[in-house]
């Protein structure tokens, strides 16, 4: 029988129990962080929807693999370097481990290259960037009122990277043109930059990501510019190896990388892959960017977790994958029937897990104070700024993901009660606390493993 979240309760209070009899002895007092673990998984697990596209949650077999891990002593250890040739002796299990690991995900990706080392999707972006790029290098990438993630700006790594001696050079970082609704990119518009600013590296994907990005338009330009394309795709990972999203490296992008705790519902970590030969410049510079770049330990407990959820990945991906994309529809749709119209309805609102509400126009109040309203009742969904913005301390926009409604099993009907409970809350500034919490409790389980 599979474990279910009702068994990993159980194991939850026996640990409680064993640090409670440990700390009336000789030690540390453990009570206080007891009492916080408890109400966290209270509120997480039991009394919450979370709608935070970037969240998860792992299943009880892959949970149980991570604690393994801790249990075998993986935790702090070090195997730096490739299996088999590591800095550090002792790693038998660690390359045993790495081994299927990677098999694994060449499997489930479709690459012939692939590293598990980075240990989170900043991680990924880190390396891609820490060796292959040089101060003064042109770049091109989504800023964030456009859905750019942060390490794509100028203040994260990208930006970063690209400075000389610490001066900014802000027109070294260009903005990728979006089409006038804000949320495509112009793949003409873009193509025309590559060919003005031949920057060194494209950087593709978003934090807010409703529609696919158009590769197509900028393969060719790319080629003649030496223009390199990299797809950040932390937030959509799982929707690319389940297949219901767009496949950057058939497509053209030439390595993905991203994060294996988001849409792919496994252990915190990074992961990238490439149909490139190992010894192209490209993926050299990658490779030491990991390792010495950005990693030392890469936190081993996590493999056996990460192993566990590409099986199961393998097996349901294509299926969660896919309700993930229906509910984010269904509950768009189900928003705009209760009048609370998501932005992009007249593309069909998403095609991906996200579905982006503009709050502001509906309440006049900044979505961070609407963020709020919601986290009072028991509703978890992010402020965030829309394409439209221009600071991102006034922003109008309630960022919402299906990805852990969808694998606590949630289908159609119940988007359209959260939609119901968003509509209580925002307009009829309701209280629903009650309603959220029942529906939290009768979804208690991992689905999809
Ligand atoms: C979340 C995210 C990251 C960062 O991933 P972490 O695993 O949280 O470090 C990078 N890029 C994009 C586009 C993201 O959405």
């Amino acid at each position: 029988m599979p474990a279910t979240q009702g068994d990993l309760d159980v194991l939850m209070e026996q640990a409680i129990r064993m640090l409670v009899v440990n700390s009336t002895g000789i030690g540390v007092d453990t009570s206080d962080i007891q009492g916080i673990l408890w109400s966290a998984r209270e509120q997480r697990i039991k009394r919450g929807i979370n709608l935070i596209p970037s969240e998860n949650r792992k299943s009880p077999k892959a949970k149980l693999m991570s604690w393994l891990g801790e249990l075998a002593g993986l935790d702090g250890r070090y195997a730096e370097g490739h299996v088999g040739k590591r800095y550090y002796p002792g790693t038998q299990a660690s390359d045993a481990l790495e081994t299927i690991a990677i098999a694994e995900a060449k499997d489930l990706m479709g690459a012939k290259w692939v590293d598990i080392r980075p240990i989170s999707g900043n991680n990924v972006n880190m390396a891609v960037f820490l060796n292959y790029l040089q101060g003064g290098d042109f770049v091109m990438a989504n800023t964030i009122y456009k859905g750019g993630h942060i390490s794509h700006a100028d203040v994260g790594s990208l930006g970063k990277r690209v400075t000389v001696r610490g001066r900014e050079l802000k027109e070294h970082l260009i903005p990728i043109p979006v089409t006038e609704d804000g949320y495509h990119m112009d793949g003409v518009a873009t193509a025309k930059l590559i060919e003005r600013y031949k920057p060194k590296l494209i950087v593709l994907g978003k934090s807010l990501f409703l529609f696919p990005e158009d590769i197509g338009a900028i393969t060719e330009i790319c080629q003649q510019t030496g223009t390199r394309i990299y797809y950040d795709g932390a937030h959509v990972l799982g929707l690319i190896v389940g297949g219901q999203f767009q496949q950057p490296l058939k497509e053209g992008a030439e390595v993905v990388g991203g994060s294996t705790h988001k849409t792919l519902a496994g252990p915190q970590g990074g992961i990238i892959y490439s149909n490139l030969p190992p010894d192209d410049p490209l993926i050299v510079a990658i490779d030491k960017g990991i390792m010495p770049g950005t990693t030392s330990s890469h936190h081993l407990h996590r493999i056996p977790a990460l192993i566990v959820t590409l099986r199961e990945y393998k097996q349901h991906g294509p299926e969660y994958a896919s309700q993930t994309i229906r509910n984010a529809q269904a509950l768009a749709e189900a928003l705009d029937k209760y009048g609370l119209t998501p932005d992009a309805k007249e593309f069909g609102y998403t095609r991906s897990h996200q579905v982006a509400l503009n709050v502001r126009r509906l309440t006049g109040t900044y979505s961070k104070e609407v963020e709020t309203w919601l986290d009072r009742n028991g509703i978890f969904a992010n402020s965030n700024a829309l394409p439209y913005d221009t600071s991102v301390f006034k922003t109008s926009g309630i960022r919402m993901g299906t990805p852990e409604v969808t694998i606590q099993g949630m289908r159609e009907g119940e988007m359209d009660r959260i939609a119901w409970m968003f509509r209580r809350v925002i307009i009829d500034r309701a209280n629903v606390s009650l309603e959220s919490r029942d529906l939290a409790r009768n979804f208690p389980d991992r689905m999809y493993a």
